[in-house]
């Protein structure tokens, strides 16, 4: 289901979908004829019919996930797609996703966007681009500093994760969060949490407690625990989605994510 909701003049469009009782939200947002994101192919019939009668003349990807792009091979061949250069090989093959990631946002097809990386412009407004790795390698996070607009795609999602996906790291969430927080802004529209007009404090939120969980992590790995014990001390309980991914989205990564990084050092 699609609900679409204003915000000053940046259009949100809003996916919702419930799976094994879980409630699973996806927006895009459409801002002087900029689409930003495609949105899942789970959605892919609402989100071709609403867009069709939306003019959009470019589309740039925060990155390469597949509930991001998985309607990039189906929308007009004839709108430029932009994705961060490091996104491009990603999206030119077909994932392997696991089942469940499958199950969620369905697949996506091959599609072949454009490289960017410095800032792209509509009639009204010129974005900044911020390489902001972490969630993804390709990352980008986009600012428009006069209207202190800050679209942040998955960097935020939530300001106090228990787990994260194997493919994340936490060091480096951490500092892309201290690089956008340089940068002034105040409204945040986030790929899943929606539309945040508090948004910078949320992002401040989020940035303490990686920063905090970094520092107790190191100190008991520090004091020689192992992993296993780290993980149980810090992080006892463990939610649906732990099993139903198969753990590719666990606690575990949190831990290993901060320790590899401090070995790399
Ligand atoms: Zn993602």
């Amino acid at each position: 289901m699609l609900t679409v909701s204003e915000f000053e003049s940046v259009k949100a469009i809003k996916g919702t979908f419930k799976l094994a009782g879980v409630r699973m939200n996806v927006y895009l947002y459409l801002i002087d004829g900029l689409l930003i994101d495609s949105g899942p192919s789970r959605l892919q019939k609402e989100i071709v019919d609403y867009l069709s009668n939306e003019i959009y003349h470019q589309l740039i990807f925060t990155h390469h996930h597949e509930d991001h792009t998985g309607n990039a091979a189906v929308l007009p061949g004839n709108v430029p797609m932009y994705i961060h250069p490091s996104g491009i090989p990603l999206c030119k093959r077909k994932p392997h996703l696991p089942f469940y990631r499958r199950l969620f946002w369905g697949s996506r097809k091959p599609f072949t966007p454009e490289g960017i990386d410095q800032q792209i412009k509509t009639r009204d407004h010129t974005f900044e681009l911020l390489h902001t790795p972490g969630h993804a390698s390709d990352h980008l996070t986009l600012l428009e500093k006069d209207q202190g607009w800050l679209f942040s795609g998955d960097l935020y999602v939530m300001s106090h994760p228990k787990s994260i996906f194997a493919f994340e790291s936490i060091p480096d969430v951490i500092a892309s969060l201290e690089k956008v927080l340089t940068c002034e802004f105040k409204t945040v529209f986030c790929s899943h949490a929606g539309i945040l007009p508090n948004g910078r404090k949320r992002l401040k939120e989020k940035l303490d407690y990686l920063q905090s969980i970094q520092g107790q992590v190191l100190a008991k790995f520090n004091d020689g625990k192992p992993i296993a014990t780290i993980q149980k001390e810090m992080f006892p309980t463990r939610h649906p989605l732990n099993y139903f991914s198969l753990f590719e989205n666990s606690s575990r990564h949190i831990v290993t994510s901060i320790i590899k990084k401090e070995g790399s050092r």
